[in-house]
């Protein structure tokens, strides 16, 4: 009788980390959009009150964050791009994910949210954890 082990156990599969962009784009008439990785999301119209925009884009990101749940069983997001967002310092994924939020002050133009792992998260450049820091488990 051959045993078979295939699609055992979904509950402890691994899943592909899940990451959520919002950028906010400028045109050559001065106006500015909006949008966000997620197709479904309600962006505002195209316009040219960029600081509105941009107030509505960093809400926007920080919605995701509070409606996301992390998936405990997920990849590093980080790791699945082979680290880019911090090329200087390598590190090897380890640990539980979180959800990190991004948002470079100089570019300002984009927010990204991440989930993360333990190893890479503090090794993100503007990066900010939702879980306020890292948890230490018992
Ligand atoms: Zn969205
Ligand atoms: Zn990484
Ligand atoms: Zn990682």
């Amino acid at each position: 009788m051959p045993v078979t082990t295939a699609a055992s156990e979904p509950s402890t599969e691994r899943v592909p980390g899940r990451v959520w962009a919002i950028r906010l784009t400028g045109h050559a008439d001065r106006t500015a959009t909006v949008t966000c990785t997620t197709a479904a999301c309600r962006m505002p119209p195209r316009s040219k009150d960029l600081a509105g925009l941009r107030a509505f884009a960093a809400q926007h990101a920080a919605a995701h964050a509070r409606v996301a749940a992390v998936h405990a069983n997920a990849w590093c997001h980080c790791g699945f791009t082979q680290c880019a967002a911090h090329p200087d310092t390598p590190a090897h994924c380890a640990g539980g994910v979180a959800l990190v939020l991004q948002h470079d002050p100089v570019v300002g133009r984009v927010w990204t949210l991440q989930e993360v792992c333990q190893a890479c998260t503090p090794l993100i450049p503007n990066g900010c954890s939702s879980f306020g820091g890292t948890a230490s488990p018992a």
